[in-house]
Order: C-alpha cells, then sequence, then structure tokens
C-alpha cells in the first residue's frame, strides 16, 4: 500500500542573522506544499530573502488548539507542511506542540530540519557548565509568581537556561539577585548573531551593575544561564548560609568547634574545613 499521507517538516529558521539558514532548510521551505507559520510578515522577510513563494497559514498562541485539526487533515490528505516561527527552532517558547502531538497521533511523520536555538547557542558560549541543564523558558511577569519560581529551583544543581525581553531583563535580574543570591554566576547573553551581539558573565551583583550601565546593555533579546547550585557556587551569600549558620550555633552550645563542623558537615553536606573556618568565626563573634 502506497502512503499517502503528507510528512511534516519542523524546520528551524536564523534568530538574527539570515545567513544562518540552512541549505536543508531551504530546500524543504520551497519544495513542501504550504508553510504553517508564526506570524506571516516575519516569515515573508524569510521567503523573499530567499526567493521563495508559498501559500501561509498562522498557527499562534490564539488559535493552536482550533487551527491545528484542520492543518492535520491536510497532512492526511496528501500535503506536506513546513512548520517555522519567528525566530530558532519551532516549539521551544514558541506555537507548534499540540500540532505535533496530533499528526503523530495520527501516524503523520513529523521531521526535523534543525538549526539555531537562542538557548543552545547561549549555552555553549556561555562558559557555565554544560553538560547537564535544565530550559525554563520566560520566568513568570508578576513579581510574586516570579521568585516563587526561582525558590522551587534554588537548590538546582543543572545549569538553567531562561529566555527574557528587554522590558523586563532588569527586574528578572534583581529577582535572582534577591533569591538566589548576589554570588550566583550567571552569563546574559543579548541580541546573538545580531550586530550589536553581546555575552557577558559574572555574578549577578556584577551583571546588573553592567546592566544599569547603559541603557545600550538593556536593548534586545535576552538568554540568561544561571549556574546550579554545587560546590561552585555554593558561598556563604546563599541560602545555605542561614542554614549552616543556624545549625552550628546550636551545635556551639554543647560540643567543641571540630565537632560542630563534623556533624553540620553531615547534615548539610557542605565541606567539613569550611564548617570548621566558619565556627571558629561564629565563636569568635560571640566570645571577642
Ligand atoms: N524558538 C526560539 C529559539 O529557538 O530560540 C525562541 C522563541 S522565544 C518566543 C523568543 C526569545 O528567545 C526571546 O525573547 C529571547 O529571550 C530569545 N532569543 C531569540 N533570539 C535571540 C537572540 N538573537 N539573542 C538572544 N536571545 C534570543
Amino acid at each position: 500500500m502506497t502512503n499517502t499521507t503528507g510528512k511534516l517538516y519542523i524546520v528551524a529558521t536564523p534568530i538574527g542573522n539570515l545567513s544562518d539558514i540552512t541549505p536543508r532548510a531551504t530546500a524543504t521551505l520551497s519544495d513542501v506544499d504550504f508553510l504553517i507559520v508564526e506570524d506571516t510578515r516575519v516569515t515573508s522577510k524569510l521567503l523573499n530573502y530567499l526567493g521563495i513563494k508559498k501559500p501561509m497559514l498562522s498557527l499562534h498562541a490564539h488559535n493552536e488548539s482550533s487551527a491545528t485539526q484542520g492543518m492535520v487533515q491536510r497532512l492526511l490528505q496528501g500535503k506536506s507542511a513546513a512548520l517555522v516561527s519567528d525566530a530558532g527552532t519551532p516549539l521551544i517558547s514558541d506555537p507548534g506542540f499540540p500540532l505535533v502531538r496530533e499528526a503523530r497521533a495520527n501516524s503523520v511523520e513529523v521531521l526535523t530540519i534543525p538549526g539555531p536555538c537562542a538557548a543552545i547557542a547561549a549555552l555553549s558560549i556561555a562558559g557555565i557548565p554544560c553538560d547537564r541543564f535544565v530550559f525554563e523558558g520566560f520566568l513568570p511577569a508578576k513579581e510574586s509568581a516570579r521568585k516563587k519560581s526561582l525558590e522551587q529551583l534554588f537548590d538546582e544543581p543543572r545549569t538553567m537556561i531562561y529566555y527574557e525581553s528587554p522590558h523586563r531583563i532588569v527586574q528578572t535580574l534583581v529577582s535572582m539577585q534577591e533569591v538566589l543570591g548576589s554570588e550566583r554566576k550567571v552569563a546574559v547573553a543579548r541580541e546573538l548573531t545580531k550586530q550589536f551581539e553581546q555575552t557577558k558573565s559574572g555574578t549577578l551583583a556584577e551583571l546588573l551593575e553592567w546592566i544599569n550601565l547603559s541603557k545600550d546593555h538593556r536593548r534586545g533579546e535576552f538568554v540568561i544561564i544561571v549556574s546550579g547550585n554545587n560546590a561552585d557556587t555554593n558561598t556563604y551569600t546563599n541560602k545555605h548560609e542561614v542554614n549552616a549558620d543556624q545549625i552550628l550555633a546550636v551545635l556551639l552550645e554543647e560540643v567543641s568547634v571540630k565537632k560542630a563542623a563534623l556533624i553540620a558537615s553531615r547534615l548539610t553536606a557542605m565541606s567539613k574545613n569550611e564548617l570548621y573556618t566558619r565556627a571558629l568565626e561564629l565563636k569568635s563573634i560571640k566570645n571577642p
């Protein structure tokens, strides 16, 4: 039996520099029967650059569930389609998940045409461990929800990746500093692949100072890469300081400095030597 069902291609497009379009992406956009796009105006610019003309259907946050069925029907009728978003890899903080799920549920073949993704591009140049990471997308706009979300990941040992807009970059870095501490290491990558591309790394305190230095630092699109909470970032300015100090204070009432450090180390998984030094400091504060 011949398979007359069309194919659905998920095509990554540039995140700023049009020359980053791949030859396979170009060939796919010109070969398929129709395109499924986030914003027809944005994709028209890319198509003009490539010299391609193609019918477009739009798929965005507000019509995702209603439009998906009709698109899958077309695929089932044998038409092939390419899904693109305004920039980067579709579905990654972009529309398309219901379409892919529905297409697969109907045995439509879904294929990837890989290419740029801002999260991965930023991670690969940040100088922050990238062997294990979590992608968090955009933090909530409301301060209380944003902080709650950050608090839930306070102890996350893996590197975290966030997207942010120019309107909220400062508030987000402030919330990160308040919740994760001034010493947490981060990298901020803005305008990747574009004329004013810049990637700055340092502690949250340093990055906030940098972002407040110039209006230009707050322009464009941002990826924030945040170090996980591990031995490297576990300084005495974060939540563990409070826990370790509280534990040491109680222990120092009952046992020697050495023993207090040993027990606190077992309870917190922090280094015995670090806790010994801290216990001596606490003791000298109490008995100057
Ligand atoms: N699907 C896209 C991808 O694969 O990266 C992401 C789409 S999401 C709606 C847009 C966000 O991605 C921006 O707000 C920004 O956080 C990030 N972004 C996109 N292009 C970027 C660039 N050139 N430089 C830095 N961040 C970028």
